[in-house]
């Protein structure tokens, strides 16, 4: 069986937990702030939250930026649930702006004259998350641009994408956003088994984010309440946070995997190159690349056109998963899920998302996919789509 995403774990990464496991500190420890240190130094963030899953970095950025009942989220109907679903937690309600049918990110010109609808209708959303689909950036210059205009605060979600750049300079550095949040789960560039990050340059925030990371607990001294001197008071609670903590050991992982990030990102990058060319002669569509995106390439979707090869894309996906190669689908359109539909959201809503949905094939893409690996997947492709 070839999945279509994997981790690769060296005996480096092995080790590096082993030594943690034989330390004082399975939690709440040094390790993570090494990890932290590490993923701030690459991205050139000023602050970085480790956390125990990209969801919980997504929960407490919406938080953080005082996502609340009453406030409107934004995002790309084309991502995992957990984009939208942490507006949701928050009491907020969440609306979707179609895509752009070359890139697959949100579609900045929709965005824009939503934008301009719900200005006029006093319905402007309190914050937008964009997310790097397949790790390539959307077009945040733009983005960030709107968000002058408009008053609405941004966090990326970037879960697909550290190890990739926008404008020559790293994903994350928070250059055109409020917060940006990676997932480090195992079919992501780099894992910690489960965790996540969030990266802000904003001090007021990075407090915040650590806050709801640990219970809304402080020991910080100058945010404390005073109380009697008599009473031991070694922290208190000043907000309402979670148990997003992540542990030392998914950190030593983390860090260890930090050292082979670009060789990750520069193997993703000669496999889409393989794919790109055995692809050309083939009536599919390959991903497009936009020359601002240096994409890291967490995801190769390629969209199987009835109309031009003849195949549906679940005879192709059916050829796959008979095969033993288990393709994946890169996504279903959030609002098409019952929960969602349930709100109200309906069928049609952005047609670009769900002819996408309809198209949408991601294949094997992961540092350790063969060569013979990649050739049979081809293969498959040729067999299906030529006769
Ligand atoms: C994987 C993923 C998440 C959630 O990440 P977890 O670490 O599994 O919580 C969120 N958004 C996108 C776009 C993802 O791909």
């Amino acid at each position: 069986m070839i999945p279509y995403g994997k981790q690769d774990i060296s005996q480096a990464d092995i080790d590096a937990v082993v030594e943690v496991l034989r330390s004082d500190w399975l939690t709440q420890g040094p390790t993570i702030a090494r990890f932290e240190q590490a993923v701030a130094g690459y991205c050139g963030a000023r602050h970085t939250v480790a956390v125990n899953s990209a969801t919980a970095a997504l929960h407490i950025a919406c938080l953080a930026l005082d996502v609340g009942p009453g406030d409107r989220v934004w995002t790309s109907p084309n991502t995992f649930v957990a984009t939208a679903n942490c507006a949701i937690y928050c009491g907020a309600t969440v609306d979707f702006v179609d895509i752009d049918p070359r890139t697959y990110n949100m579609d900045v010109t929709r965005l824009s004259e939503k934008l301009s609808v719900a200005k006029a209708q006093g319905a402007l959303p309190k914050v937008v998350i964009p997310v790097h689909l397949c790790g390539q950036s959307c077009d945040m210059a733009a983005i960030h641009a709107l968000s002058r205009e408009y008053g609405f605060r941004i966090i990326e979600d970037a879960s697909h994408a550290i190890g990739g750049q926008y404008r020559n300079a790293p994903v994350g550095n928070g250059r055109y956003s409020d917060i940006s949040v990676f997932s480090f789960h195992p079919v992501k560039i780099i894992t910690t088994g489960e965790g996540g990050m969030a990266l802000t340059n904003d001090p007021l925030l990075a407090d915040r984010l650590q806050r709801h990371r640990s219970h809304g607990i402080t020991s910080d001294r100058t945010q404390m309440q005073p109380r009697p001197a008599d009473e031991i008071w070694n922290y208190q609670q000043i907000r309402l946070g979670y148990n997003y903590r992540i542990t030392d050991i998914q950190a030593a992982l983390g860090f260890s995997q930090m050292t082979r990030l670009d060789t990750f990102v520069a193997r993703r990058h000669e496999i889409a190159e393989r794919y790109d060319s055995a692809l050309a002669k083939l009536p599919i569509t390959a991903p497009w690349q936009h020359p601002d995106a240096w994409s890291s390439y967490h995801l190769y979707p390629i969209r199987v056109r009835q109309a031009d090869c003849g195949k549906t894309q679940r005879q192709v996906y059916d050829a796959f998963m008979a095969a033993g190669i288990n393709v994946n689908l890169h996504y279903i359109p959030v609002y098409r899920q019952p929960y969602y539909e349930a709100m109200g959201f309906k069928a049609g809503y952005c047609p670009e998302a769900e002819q996408y949905h309809k198209e949408a094939i991601s294949l094997p893409m992961f540092p350790t996919l063969t060569e013979t690996e990649q050739e049979t997947v081809i293969d498959i492709l040729r067999q299906n789509l030529t006769s």
